[in-house]
Protein backbone atom coordinates (compact mmCIF):
# COMPACT_ATOMS: atom_id res chain seq x y z
CA UNK A 1 0.00 0.00 0.00
CA UNK A 2 1.27 3.66 -1.14
CA UNK A 3 1.72 5.62 2.07
CA UNK A 4 -0.10 8.33 0.26
CA UNK A 5 -3.31 6.09 0.20
CA UNK A 6 -3.06 5.68 3.65
CA UNK A 7 -2.37 9.58 4.46
CA UNK A 8 -5.40 10.18 2.28
CA UNK A 9 -7.38 7.82 4.52
CA UNK A 10 -6.10 9.47 7.72
CA UNK A 11 -7.37 12.80 6.05
CA UNK A 12 -10.78 11.42 5.94
CA UNK A 13 -10.76 9.85 9.06
CA UNK A 14 -9.64 13.18 11.02
CA UNK A 15 -12.36 15.27 9.26
CA UNK A 16 -15.02 12.74 10.33
CA UNK A 17 -16.92 13.38 13.11
CA UNK A 18 -19.13 10.59 13.36
CA UNK A 19 -17.61 7.94 15.51
CA UNK A 20 -19.46 4.97 13.44
CA UNK A 21 -18.16 6.70 9.96
CA UNK A 22 -14.46 6.63 11.58
CA UNK A 23 -15.20 2.43 11.88
CA UNK A 24 -16.06 2.51 8.88
CA UNK A 25 -13.51 3.98 6.67
CA UNK A 26 -10.83 2.04 9.37
CA UNK A 27 -12.24 -0.95 8.13
CA UNK A 28 -11.95 -0.03 4.37
CA UNK A 29 -8.35 0.83 5.26
CA UNK A 30 -7.82 -2.76 7.15
CA UNK A 31 -9.80 -3.82 3.64
CA UNK A 32 -7.02 -2.43 1.41
CA UNK A 33 -4.18 -3.21 3.10
CA UNK A 34 -5.46 -6.87 3.19
CA UNK A 35 -5.57 -7.04 -0.19
CA UNK A 36 -2.16 -5.40 -0.97
CA UNK A 37 0.19 -6.81 -3.72
CA UNK A 38 2.83 -8.97 -3.79
CA UNK A 39 5.37 -6.94 -3.81
CA UNK A 40 4.07 -5.50 -0.58
CA UNK A 41 4.92 -8.64 1.05
CA UNK A 42 6.95 -9.30 4.10
CA UNK A 43 10.60 -10.60 3.07
CA UNK A 44 10.39 -13.22 6.13
CA UNK A 45 8.02 -14.50 8.20
CA UNK A 46 8.98 -12.22 11.38
CA UNK A 47 8.71 -9.28 9.12
CA UNK A 48 4.55 -7.66 9.74
CA UNK A 49 2.12 -8.21 6.70
CA UNK A 50 0.99 -4.92 5.17
CA UNK A 51 -2.06 -5.28 7.45
CA UNK A 52 -0.08 -4.88 10.80
CA UNK A 53 1.61 -2.00 9.89
CA UNK A 54 -1.38 -0.17 8.64
CA UNK A 55 -3.59 -1.70 11.95
CA UNK A 56 -0.83 0.16 14.17
CA UNK A 57 -0.09 3.04 12.34
CA UNK A 58 -4.20 4.28 11.92
CA UNK A 59 -3.34 4.75 15.93
CA UNK A 60 -0.32 6.00 15.99
CA UNK A 61 1.46 3.22 16.88
CA UNK A 62 4.52 1.98 14.99
CA UNK A 63 5.36 -1.48 17.03
CA UNK A 64 2.99 -3.13 19.03
CA UNK A 65 1.99 -2.21 22.45
CA UNK A 66 4.04 -4.98 23.92
CA UNK A 67 7.00 -4.13 22.70
CA UNK A 68 9.06 -2.01 24.48
CA UNK A 69 10.91 -0.64 21.45
CA UNK A 70 11.05 3.10 21.26
CA UNK A 71 11.73 5.71 17.98
CA UNK A 72 13.60 7.74 20.36
CA UNK A 73 13.14 10.74 18.47
CA UNK A 74 12.83 14.03 20.20
CA UNK A 75 11.13 17.14 18.56
CA UNK A 76 14.56 18.30 17.49
CA UNK A 77 15.42 15.48 15.53
CA UNK A 78 11.61 15.56 13.81
CA UNK A 79 12.49 19.39 13.33
CA UNK A 80 16.06 18.55 11.63
CA UNK A 81 14.62 16.23 9.55
CA UNK A 82 11.58 18.46 8.26
CA UNK A 83 13.97 21.34 7.59
CA UNK A 84 16.77 19.50 5.95
CA UNK A 85 13.95 17.99 3.93
CA UNK A 86 12.68 21.81 3.46
CA UNK A 87 15.22 23.18 1.31
CA UNK A 88 18.59 25.29 1.94
CA UNK A 89 16.50 27.75 3.47
CA UNK A 90 14.95 26.09 6.30
CA UNK A 91 16.45 25.50 9.76
CA UNK A 92 14.89 23.72 12.93
CA UNK A 93 14.25 27.65 14.48
CA UNK A 94 12.12 27.70 11.57
CA UNK A 95 10.26 25.02 11.98
CA UNK A 96 9.87 25.61 15.41
CA UNK A 97 8.64 29.10 14.65
CA UNK A 98 5.86 27.79 12.29
CA UNK A 99 5.25 25.20 14.92
CA UNK A 100 4.48 28.10 17.74
CA UNK A 101 2.18 29.71 15.12
CA UNK A 102 0.37 26.09 13.78
CA UNK A 103 0.29 24.73 16.77
CA UNK A 104 0.57 21.35 15.42
CA UNK A 105 3.02 19.58 13.75
CA UNK A 106 1.40 17.89 11.26
CA UNK A 107 0.27 21.29 9.90
CA UNK A 108 4.24 22.64 10.16
CA UNK A 109 5.14 19.24 7.87
CA UNK A 110 2.19 19.50 5.70
CA UNK A 111 3.10 23.42 5.46
CA UNK A 112 6.35 22.62 3.62
CA UNK A 113 7.07 21.65 -0.14
CA UNK A 114 9.62 18.98 0.30
CA UNK A 115 10.43 18.49 -3.71
CA UNK A 116 13.17 20.27 -4.01
CA UNK A 117 15.52 18.04 -2.21
CA UNK A 118 14.68 14.78 -4.12
CA UNK A 119 18.25 14.31 -5.25
CA UNK A 120 19.58 13.54 -1.73
CA UNK A 121 17.00 11.32 -0.89
CA UNK A 122 19.21 8.88 -2.41
CA UNK A 123 22.04 8.67 0.25
CA UNK A 124 19.83 8.67 3.21
CA UNK A 125 17.78 6.22 2.46
CA UNK A 126 17.25 3.14 5.67
CA UNK A 127 16.74 -0.66 4.81
CA UNK A 128 13.31 0.79 2.89
CA UNK A 129 14.16 3.98 1.16
CA UNK A 130 13.19 3.33 -2.37
CA UNK A 131 14.67 4.81 -5.63
CA UNK A 132 14.14 8.21 -6.10
CA UNK A 133 10.90 8.53 -8.17
CA UNK A 134 8.92 5.88 -6.95
CA UNK A 135 5.89 6.44 -4.54
CA UNK A 136 6.70 5.53 -0.80
CA UNK A 137 5.12 2.58 0.73
CA UNK A 138 3.50 2.38 3.99
CA UNK A 139 6.25 -0.73 4.56
CA UNK A 140 8.86 0.90 3.39
CA UNK A 141 8.13 3.96 6.23
CA UNK A 142 7.68 1.26 8.53
CA UNK A 143 10.99 -0.46 7.94
CA UNK A 144 12.94 3.11 8.14
CA UNK A 145 11.21 3.50 11.37
CA UNK A 146 12.90 0.40 12.48
CA UNK A 147 16.26 1.19 11.11
CA UNK A 148 15.63 4.68 13.44
CA UNK A 149 14.76 2.75 16.34
CA UNK A 150 17.54 0.35 16.00
CA UNK A 151 20.19 3.13 15.61
CA UNK A 152 22.14 3.72 19.08
CA UNK A 153 25.27 4.80 20.48
CA UNK A 154 27.29 7.49 19.24
CA UNK A 155 26.41 9.35 16.17
CA UNK A 156 23.34 7.27 16.66
CA UNK A 157 20.89 11.29 16.64
CA UNK A 158 22.16 12.15 13.22
CA UNK A 159 21.71 8.65 11.51
CA UNK A 160 18.27 9.13 13.03
CA UNK A 161 18.04 12.26 11.49
CA UNK A 162 19.51 11.54 8.27
CA UNK A 163 17.17 8.61 7.62
CA UNK A 164 14.20 10.55 8.49
CA UNK A 165 15.37 13.28 6.55
CA UNK A 166 15.12 10.35 3.80
CA UNK A 167 11.66 9.88 4.37
CA UNK A 168 10.18 13.18 4.65
CA UNK A 169 12.17 14.02 1.09
CA UNK A 170 9.78 11.40 -0.56
CA UNK A 171 6.49 13.22 1.25
CA UNK A 172 3.64 15.03 -0.54
CA UNK A 173 2.24 17.55 2.13
CA UNK A 174 -0.26 15.21 3.43
CA UNK A 175 2.36 12.46 3.45
CA UNK A 176 4.30 14.48 5.36
CA UNK A 177 1.66 15.66 7.93
CA UNK A 178 0.92 12.54 8.89
CA UNK A 179 4.43 11.16 9.14
CA UNK A 180 5.13 13.66 11.36
CA UNK A 181 2.83 12.93 13.49
CA UNK A 182 3.49 9.02 13.52
CA UNK A 183 7.08 9.94 14.86
CA UNK A 184 6.14 12.43 17.41
CA UNK A 185 3.53 9.97 18.65
CA UNK A 186 1.06 12.51 17.91
CA UNK A 187 -1.62 10.95 14.94
CA UNK A 188 -4.59 11.97 17.50
CA UNK A 189 -7.18 11.46 14.48
CA UNK A 190 -9.74 9.97 16.66
CA UNK A 191 -9.06 6.34 16.10
CA UNK A 192 -9.11 4.36 19.31
CA UNK A 193 -8.46 0.91 20.27
CA UNK A 194 -12.46 0.18 20.45
CA UNK A 195 -12.40 1.48 16.95
CA UNK A 196 -10.15 -0.78 15.31
CA UNK A 197 -11.62 -3.43 17.57
CA UNK A 198 -14.88 -3.00 15.69
CA UNK A 199 -13.40 -2.65 12.54
CA UNK A 200 -11.61 -5.42 12.00
CA UNK A 201 -14.82 -7.43 13.20
CA UNK A 202 -16.47 -5.55 10.38
CA UNK A 203 -13.70 -6.35 7.63
CA UNK A 204 -13.58 -9.51 8.49
CA UNK A 205 -16.87 -10.55 9.74
CA UNK A 206 -16.00 -11.93 13.18
CA UNK A 207 -17.56 -10.99 16.16
CA UNK A 208 -16.37 -8.46 18.36
CA UNK A 209 -16.04 -9.73 21.61
CA UNK A 210 -13.37 -13.01 20.02
CA UNK A 211 -12.00 -9.51 18.45
CA UNK A 212 -11.43 -8.00 22.29
CA UNK A 213 -10.10 -11.79 23.35
CA UNK A 214 -7.85 -12.18 20.96
CA UNK A 215 -6.43 -8.59 21.44
CA UNK A 216 -6.47 -9.05 25.64
CA UNK A 217 -4.59 -12.05 25.11
CA UNK A 218 -2.08 -10.56 22.37
CA UNK A 219 -1.98 -6.66 23.00
CA UNK A 220 -1.46 -6.57 19.16
CA UNK A 221 -3.83 -4.51 16.81
CA UNK A 222 -1.62 -5.55 13.99
CA UNK A 223 -1.28 -9.40 14.77
CA UNK A 224 -5.31 -9.31 15.19
CA UNK A 225 -6.53 -7.90 11.84
CA UNK A 226 -4.17 -10.12 9.96
CA UNK A 227 -5.45 -13.37 12.03
CA UNK A 228 -8.95 -12.60 11.49
CA UNK A 229 -8.37 -11.51 7.97
CA UNK A 230 -6.26 -15.01 7.36
CA UNK A 231 -7.46 -17.47 9.79
CA UNK A 232 -11.13 -16.54 10.44
CA UNK A 233 -12.33 -17.10 14.03
CA UNK A 234 -10.88 -19.99 14.61
CA UNK A 235 -7.66 -18.54 14.39
CA UNK A 236 -8.53 -15.44 16.94
CA UNK A 237 -9.95 -18.05 18.92
CA UNK A 238 -6.58 -19.67 18.67
CA UNK A 239 -4.64 -16.84 20.24
CA UNK A 240 -3.00 -17.33 23.43
CA UNK A 241 -0.99 -15.50 26.12
CA UNK A 242 2.35 -16.01 25.23
CA UNK A 243 5.07 -16.60 27.99
CA UNK A 244 7.67 -13.58 27.73
CA UNK A 245 5.03 -10.89 25.79
CA UNK A 246 3.20 -8.74 28.78
CA UNK A 247 -0.47 -8.56 28.66
CA UNK A 248 -2.52 -5.18 30.23
CA UNK A 249 -2.86 -4.95 33.69
CA UNK A 250 -6.04 -5.81 35.49
CA UNK A 251 -7.35 -2.21 37.92
CA UNK A 252 -9.31 -1.57 40.65
CA UNK A 253 -11.46 0.91 41.62
CA UNK A 254 -12.19 2.65 44.42
CA UNK A 255 -14.70 0.76 46.61
CA UNK A 256 -16.12 0.35 50.38
CA UNK A 257 -16.47 -3.26 52.56
CA UNK A 258 -20.29 -2.18 51.75
CA UNK A 259 -20.57 -2.59 48.65
CA UNK A 260 -18.38 -4.97 48.30
CA UNK A 261 -20.47 -7.13 50.75
CA UNK A 262 -23.68 -5.78 48.81
CA UNK A 263 -22.21 -7.07 45.04
CA UNK A 264 -20.94 -10.61 46.35
CA UNK A 265 -21.84 -13.42 48.45
CA UNK A 266 -18.50 -13.02 49.79
CA UNK A 267 -15.35 -10.73 49.74
CA UNK A 268 -12.07 -12.35 48.53
CA UNK A 269 -9.62 -9.61 50.68
CA UNK A 270 -5.71 -9.30 50.18
CA UNK A 271 -3.32 -6.53 51.57
CA UNK A 272 -3.01 -3.72 48.77
CA UNK A 273 0.81 -3.54 49.12
CA UNK A 274 2.35 -0.09 48.54
CA UNK A 275 4.93 -0.67 46.07
CA UNK A 276 5.37 -1.29 41.90
CA UNK A 277 3.21 -3.40 39.85
CA UNK A 278 4.89 -6.12 38.15
CA UNK A 279 3.76 -9.03 35.68
CA UNK A 280 6.62 -12.11 36.11
CA UNK A 281 7.29 -14.11 32.77
CA UNK A 282 9.11 -16.99 33.44
CA UNK A 283 10.53 -19.65 30.86
CA UNK A 284 12.50 -22.61 32.13
CA UNK A 285 15.70 -24.28 30.52
CA UNK A 286 14.75 -26.08 27.90
CA UNK A 287 16.09 -29.40 28.11
CA UNK A 288 18.99 -30.85 25.91
CA UNK A 289 16.04 -33.06 24.25
CA UNK A 290 14.47 -29.27 22.89
CA UNK A 291 17.71 -28.09 21.98
CA UNK A 292 18.81 -26.16 25.57
CA UNK A 293 18.67 -22.59 25.90
CA UNK A 294 18.38 -21.18 29.19
CA UNK A 295 15.86 -19.86 31.76
CA UNK A 296 14.13 -16.62 30.20
CA UNK A 297 12.98 -14.24 32.78
CA UNK A 298 10.90 -11.07 31.72
CA UNK A 299 9.80 -8.50 34.11
CA UNK A 300 7.07 -5.50 33.06
CA UNK A 301 5.53 -2.80 34.72
CA UNK A 302 2.14 -1.56 34.78
CA UNK A 303 2.01 -0.39 31.53
CA UNK A 304 4.26 -3.43 29.77
CA UNK A 305 7.48 -1.73 29.56
CA UNK A 306 10.36 -3.75 30.18
CA UNK A 307 12.46 -3.56 33.80
CA UNK A 308 14.05 -6.91 34.27
CA UNK A 309 17.23 -5.56 34.43
CA UNK A 310 16.94 -2.94 37.06
CA UNK A 311 15.02 -6.16 39.42
CA UNK A 312 17.66 -8.61 39.03
CA UNK A 313 16.15 -10.09 42.75
CA UNK A 314 13.10 -10.94 40.75
CA UNK A 315 14.78 -12.41 38.23
CA UNK A 316 16.56 -15.04 41.15
CA UNK A 317 13.18 -15.26 42.61
CA UNK A 318 11.94 -16.68 39.71
CA UNK A 319 14.66 -19.27 38.84
CA UNK A 320 15.02 -20.39 42.67
CA UNK A 321 11.44 -21.06 42.72
CA UNK A 322 9.56 -21.54 39.56
CA UNK A 323 9.63 -24.39 37.96
CA UNK A 324 7.25 -24.62 34.73
CA UNK A 325 6.35 -21.70 32.30
CA UNK A 326 4.45 -18.63 33.93
CA UNK A 327 2.71 -15.46 33.96
CA UNK A 328 2.41 -13.95 37.43
CA UNK A 329 0.63 -10.62 38.35
CA UNK A 330 2.04 -8.89 41.83
CA UNK A 331 3.96 -6.12 43.07
CA UNK A 332 7.24 -5.77 43.92
CA UNK A 333 7.96 -4.11 47.24
CA UNK A 334 11.08 -1.79 49.00
CA UNK A 335 11.60 -3.72 52.34
CA UNK A 336 14.04 -3.17 55.63
CA UNK A 337 16.99 -5.05 56.68
CA UNK A 338 14.36 -7.02 58.99
CA UNK A 339 11.73 -7.39 55.66
CA UNK A 340 9.29 -5.21 56.73
CA UNK A 341 7.91 -2.50 53.68
CA UNK A 342 9.33 0.72 53.04
CA UNK A 343 7.54 3.54 51.35
CA UNK A 344 6.63 3.40 47.75
CA UNK A 345 9.23 6.58 47.00
CA UNK A 346 11.74 3.67 48.01
CA UNK A 347 10.66 1.51 45.06
CA UNK A 348 11.02 4.17 42.76
CA UNK A 349 14.69 4.13 43.38
CA UNK A 350 14.89 1.27 42.10
CA UNK A 351 12.35 0.62 39.34
CA UNK A 352 13.10 2.20 35.92
CA UNK A 353 17.14 2.42 36.55
CA UNK A 354 19.17 1.82 34.20
CA UNK A 355 22.31 2.54 35.32
CA UNK A 356 24.37 1.59 38.59
CA UNK A 357 21.59 -1.21 39.44
CA UNK A 358 24.10 -3.26 41.41
CA UNK A 359 24.40 -0.06 43.62
CA UNK A 360 21.32 0.29 43.63
CA UNK A 361 20.35 -2.24 45.41
CA UNK A 362 22.54 -2.09 48.22
CA UNK A 363 21.18 0.82 49.13
CA UNK A 364 17.43 -0.42 48.71
CA UNK A 365 16.15 -4.15 48.61
CA UNK A 366 13.06 -5.35 46.63
CA UNK A 367 10.98 -8.76 47.41
CA UNK A 368 8.20 -9.48 44.97
CA UNK A 369 4.45 -10.36 46.19
CA UNK A 370 2.23 -12.20 43.51
CA UNK A 371 -1.45 -12.06 44.02
CA UNK A 372 -2.75 -13.52 40.59
CA UNK A 373 -0.90 -16.15 38.04
CA UNK A 374 -2.13 -15.60 34.39
CA UNK A 375 -0.50 -18.55 33.13
CA UNK A 376 1.01 -21.62 34.45
CA UNK A 377 2.59 -24.64 32.69
CA UNK A 378 1.17 -24.15 29.31
CA UNK A 379 -1.98 -23.20 30.46
CA UNK A 380 -3.97 -19.72 30.11
CA UNK A 381 -5.98 -18.89 33.18
CA UNK A 382 -7.75 -15.54 32.32
CA UNK A 383 -11.21 -17.15 32.04
CA UNK A 384 -10.45 -18.99 35.37
CA UNK A 385 -12.20 -17.49 38.62
CA UNK A 386 -9.88 -15.51 41.23
CA UNK A 387 -9.83 -18.27 43.09
CA UNK A 388 -8.93 -21.24 41.19
CA UNK A 389 -6.03 -18.69 39.54
CA UNK A 390 -4.92 -18.21 43.41
CA UNK A 391 -5.31 -21.60 44.45
CA UNK A 392 -2.95 -21.75 41.43
CA UNK A 393 -0.82 -19.00 42.23
CA UNK A 394 0.03 -21.08 45.39
CA UNK A 395 1.25 -24.39 44.26
CA UNK A 396 3.35 -22.58 41.46
CA UNK A 397 5.13 -20.76 44.36
CA UNK A 398 5.38 -23.39 46.75
CA UNK A 399 8.65 -25.09 46.36
CA UNK A 400 9.15 -28.76 44.96
CA UNK A 401 10.85 -30.31 47.78
CA UNK A 402 8.21 -28.83 50.12
CA UNK A 403 6.29 -32.16 51.47
CA UNK A 404 3.07 -32.61 52.71
CA UNK A 405 0.95 -29.64 53.58
CA UNK A 406 2.40 -26.08 53.23
CA UNK A 407 0.75 -23.43 55.20
CA UNK A 408 0.28 -20.66 52.69
CA UNK A 409 2.53 -17.94 55.31
CA UNK A 410 5.29 -19.70 54.65
CA UNK A 411 4.49 -19.72 50.91
CA UNK A 412 7.56 -17.09 50.01
CA UNK A 413 6.38 -14.13 47.50
CA UNK A 414 2.21 -15.12 47.95
CA UNK A 415 0.05 -12.99 48.91
CA UNK A 416 -2.53 -14.29 51.28
CA UNK A 417 -5.89 -14.33 50.26
CA UNK A 418 -8.95 -14.31 52.86
CA UNK A 419 -12.58 -15.48 51.95
CA UNK A 420 -15.13 -14.00 54.08
CA UNK A 421 -18.40 -11.98 54.49
CA UNK A 422 -17.80 -10.59 57.44
CA UNK A 423 -16.98 -6.96 58.09
CA UNK A 424 -15.37 -7.33 61.23
CA UNK A 425 -12.87 -9.63 60.22
CA UNK A 426 -12.58 -7.72 57.20
CA UNK A 427 -11.52 -4.70 59.22
CA UNK A 428 -9.15 -7.03 61.29
CA UNK A 429 -7.45 -7.94 58.48
CA UNK A 430 -7.18 -4.29 57.70
CA UNK A 431 -5.90 -3.61 60.85
CA UNK A 432 -3.07 -6.26 60.36
CA UNK A 433 -2.62 -4.75 56.48
CA UNK A 434 -1.90 -1.22 58.38
CA UNK A 435 -0.10 -2.99 61.29
CA UNK A 436 2.51 -4.25 58.98
CA UNK A 437 3.03 -1.00 57.08
CA UNK A 438 0.59 -1.94 54.10
CA UNK A 439 -1.79 0.53 52.26
CA UNK A 440 -5.08 -1.57 53.45
CA UNK A 441 -6.81 -3.66 51.94
CA UNK A 442 -7.98 -4.93 48.28
CA UNK A 443 -11.87 -6.75 48.05
CA UNK A 444 -12.11 -8.73 45.23
CA UNK A 445 -14.62 -10.83 43.57
CA UNK A 446 -14.23 -14.67 44.14
CA UNK A 447 -15.54 -15.69 41.09
CA UNK A 448 -14.18 -13.05 38.71
CA UNK A 449 -11.94 -13.56 35.57
CA UNK A 450 -8.91 -11.63 35.21
CA UNK A 451 -9.99 -8.60 32.86
CA UNK A 452 -6.76 -7.32 31.29
CA UNK A 453 -7.25 -3.33 31.14
CA UNK A 454 -10.23 -3.27 32.67
CA UNK A 455 -10.43 -0.66 35.64
CA UNK A 456 -13.61 -2.89 36.54
CA UNK A 457 -15.27 -3.55 39.87
CA UNK A 458 -14.54 -6.53 40.42
CA UNK A 459 -11.25 -5.62 42.25
CA UNK A 460 -11.72 -2.64 44.32
CA UNK A 461 -8.93 -0.81 46.30
CA UNK A 462 -10.60 -0.05 49.72
CA UNK A 463 -11.78 3.87 49.41
CA UNK A 464 -9.71 6.12 51.59
CA UNK A 465 -11.83 8.75 53.70
CA UNK A 466 -13.22 11.55 51.99
CA UNK A 467 -14.23 13.58 55.08
CA UNK A 468 -13.25 12.31 58.45
CA UNK A 469 -14.56 13.48 61.90
CA UNK A 470 -12.84 14.64 64.89
CA UNK A 471 -14.57 12.70 67.80
CA UNK A 472 -13.82 12.87 71.94
CA UNK A 473 -13.28 9.76 73.40
CA UNK A 474 -15.40 9.02 76.16
CA UNK A 475 -14.96 5.42 77.13
CA UNK A 476 -12.30 2.58 76.11
CA UNK A 477 -11.40 -1.44 76.93
CA UNK A 478 -8.68 -2.83 78.53
CA UNK A 479 -7.33 -4.82 75.86
CA UNK A 480 -7.13 -9.14 76.39
CA UNK A 481 -4.11 -11.18 76.06
CA UNK A 482 -0.83 -9.86 74.82
CA UNK A 483 -2.75 -6.32 74.78
CA UNK A 484 -4.06 -6.60 78.79
CA UNK A 485 -2.03 -3.74 79.36
CA UNK A 486 -3.22 -1.29 76.46
CA UNK A 487 -6.15 0.47 75.93
CA UNK A 488 -8.59 0.18 73.11
CA UNK A 489 -11.96 -0.08 71.22
CA UNK A 490 -12.37 3.56 72.49
CA UNK A 491 -15.98 5.28 72.74
CA UNK A 492 -16.59 8.13 70.27
CA UNK A 493 -18.42 10.83 71.06
CA UNK A 494 -19.84 14.13 69.39
CA UNK A 495 -21.10 17.23 71.20
CA UNK A 496 -25.08 18.24 70.87
CA UNK A 497 -25.24 21.42 70.26
CA UNK A 498 -28.44 22.21 71.25
CA UNK A 499 -27.97 20.87 74.74
CA UNK A 500 -23.89 20.83 75.38
CA UNK A 501 -24.30 16.77 76.09
CA UNK A 502 -21.66 14.46 74.58
CA UNK A 503 -23.35 11.73 72.45
CA UNK A 504 -22.00 8.33 71.28
CA UNK A 505 -21.83 7.52 67.54
CA UNK A 506 -19.56 4.38 67.54
CA UNK A 507 -16.36 2.90 69.09
CA UNK A 508 -12.90 2.66 67.55
CA UNK A 509 -10.62 -0.02 67.71
CA UNK A 510 -9.15 -0.46 63.91
CA UNK A 511 -6.00 0.58 62.34
CA UNK A 512 -3.81 0.80 65.26
CA UNK A 513 -0.78 -0.71 66.07
CA UNK A 514 0.54 -1.99 69.03
CA UNK A 515 3.08 1.00 69.23
CA UNK A 516 0.44 3.34 69.21
CA UNK A 517 -1.93 1.67 72.01
CA UNK A 518 0.75 1.89 73.87
CA UNK A 519 1.03 5.68 73.26
CA UNK A 520 -2.63 5.93 73.61
CA UNK A 521 -3.00 4.49 76.98
CA UNK A 522 -0.10 6.32 78.32
CA UNK A 523 -2.07 9.74 77.18
CA UNK A 524 -5.62 8.23 77.97
CA UNK A 525 -5.04 6.80 81.61
CA UNK A 526 -4.62 9.56 83.62
CA UNK A 527 -8.35 10.68 82.51
CA UNK A 528 -10.01 7.39 83.43
CA UNK A 529 -13.28 8.47 85.49
CA UNK A 530 -14.48 5.17 86.66
CA UNK A 531 -13.88 1.19 85.59
CA UNK A 532 -16.10 -1.60 85.13
CA UNK A 533 -14.28 -5.16 84.43
CA UNK A 534 -12.40 -4.15 81.43
CA UNK A 535 -14.64 -1.00 80.75
CA UNK A 536 -13.38 2.66 81.61
CA UNK A 537 -15.11 5.62 81.22
CA UNK A 538 -12.99 8.35 80.76
CA UNK A 539 -12.99 12.60 81.15
CA UNK A 540 -13.48 14.28 77.48
CA UNK A 541 -9.94 15.41 76.96
CA UNK A 542 -8.99 13.89 73.64
CA UNK A 543 -9.73 14.39 70.47
CA UNK A 544 -9.46 11.62 68.09
CA UNK A 545 -9.57 12.24 63.99
CA UNK A 546 -11.37 9.20 62.65
CA UNK A 547 -12.11 7.86 59.09
CA UNK A 548 -15.70 6.13 58.30
CA UNK A 549 -17.68 4.53 55.74
CA UNK A 550 -20.93 5.77 56.05
CA UNK A 551 -22.95 7.58 59.41
CA UNK A 552 -25.91 5.11 59.89
CA UNK A 553 -29.19 5.75 61.64
CA UNK A 554 -28.65 3.60 64.69
CA UNK A 555 -29.95 3.36 68.08
CA UNK A 556 -27.02 1.51 69.46
CA UNK A 557 -25.69 5.16 70.29
CA UNK A 558 -27.22 7.80 71.97
CA UNK A 559 -26.42 10.03 68.98
CA UNK A 560 -28.92 7.82 67.08
CA UNK A 561 -26.26 7.59 64.10
CA UNK A 562 -23.75 4.92 64.31
CA UNK A 563 -20.40 5.99 61.95
CA UNK A 564 -19.97 2.51 59.70
CA UNK A 565 -16.66 1.03 59.23
CA UNK A 566 -14.55 3.77 61.88
CA UNK A 567 -10.86 3.66 61.75
CA UNK A 568 -8.50 5.69 63.80
CA UNK A 569 -6.44 7.95 61.63
CA UNK A 570 -4.61 10.26 64.48
CA UNK A 571 -4.73 12.25 67.87
CA UNK A 572 -6.01 16.04 67.14
CA UNK A 573 -3.70 17.08 69.98
CA UNK A 574 -4.29 20.46 68.59
CA UNK A 575 -7.90 20.34 69.33
CA UNK A 576 -9.59 20.21 72.95
CA UNK A 577 -13.25 18.33 73.45
CA UNK A 578 -14.82 21.72 72.74
CA UNK A 579 -13.23 22.29 68.99
CA UNK A 580 -14.30 18.67 67.99
CA UNK A 581 -16.95 17.78 65.59
CA UNK A 582 -20.76 18.26 66.24
CA UNK A 583 -23.88 16.42 65.85
CA UNK A 584 -25.44 19.30 63.94
CA UNK A 585 -22.00 18.32 61.78
CA UNK A 586 -22.49 14.48 61.68
CA UNK A 587 -26.09 15.53 60.51
CA UNK A 588 -24.99 17.69 57.46
CA UNK A 589 -22.26 15.03 56.49
CA UNK A 590 -24.98 12.73 56.03
CA UNK A 591 -27.40 14.41 53.79
CA UNK A 592 -24.14 15.46 51.68
P1 LIG B 1 -4.06 2.24 42.65
O1 LIG B 1 -2.64 2.30 42.13
O2 LIG B 1 -4.29 3.14 43.80
O3 LIG B 1 -5.06 2.34 41.51
O4 LIG B 1 -4.30 0.76 43.23
C1 LIG B 1 -4.20 -0.36 42.46
C2 LIG B 1 -2.78 -0.89 42.54
O5 LIG B 1 -2.54 -1.47 43.82
C3 LIG B 1 -2.54 -2.05 41.62
O6 LIG B 1 -2.25 -1.63 40.31
C4 LIG B 1 -1.34 -2.72 42.25
O7 LIG B 1 -0.16 -2.10 41.77
C5 LIG B 1 -1.48 -2.37 43.71
N1 LIG B 1 -1.75 -3.54 44.59
C6 LIG B 1 -1.17 -3.75 45.79
N2 LIG B 1 -1.62 -4.87 46.37
C7 LIG B 1 -2.51 -5.42 45.51
C8 LIG B 1 -3.32 -6.60 45.54
N3 LIG B 1 -3.31 -7.44 46.57
N4 LIG B 1 -4.12 -6.84 44.47
C9 LIG B 1 -4.14 -5.99 43.41
N5 LIG B 1 -3.41 -4.87 43.33
C10 LIG B 1 -2.59 -4.57 44.36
Amino acid sequence: MEFATFADRAGTIEAEPADLEIVDHVRALLEEAGSAGESESPKTAREPATIEIVARFVQGRVVPAWDSTKLDIGPSTCYEAIARAAGTNVDADDVEERLADLGEIGDVAASYDFGGQAGLGAFAGGSGAGADGEDLTVREVYETLEDVAAAEGSGSQDRKIDLLFGLFNRCSSEEARYLARLVLSEMRIGVGEGTVRDAISEAFDVPEERVERALQVSNDYGQVARVARDEGLEGLDAMDLEVGRPVQAMLAQAGTVTDALGEWDEAAVEWKYDGARIQLHYHPAAGPENGGGDAETSVFSRNMEEVTDALPEIVEFAEETLEGPAILDGEVVAIDEDGDPLPFQEVLKRFRRKHDVAKAREDVAVRPVFFDCLHADGEDLLEEPLTARHERLEEVLTPPSADGDVDPEDVDGLSLLWLTDDPEEIESIDADALESGHEGIMLKNPDSTYSPGRRGKHWRKRKPDVETLDCVVTGAEWGEGRRATFLGTFELSVRDESTGELETVGKVATGITDEKLEELTELLESHIAAEEGQAVDLEPAVVFEVGYEEIQTSPTYSAGYALRFPRFLGVRSDKNPEDADTLERLESLRSE
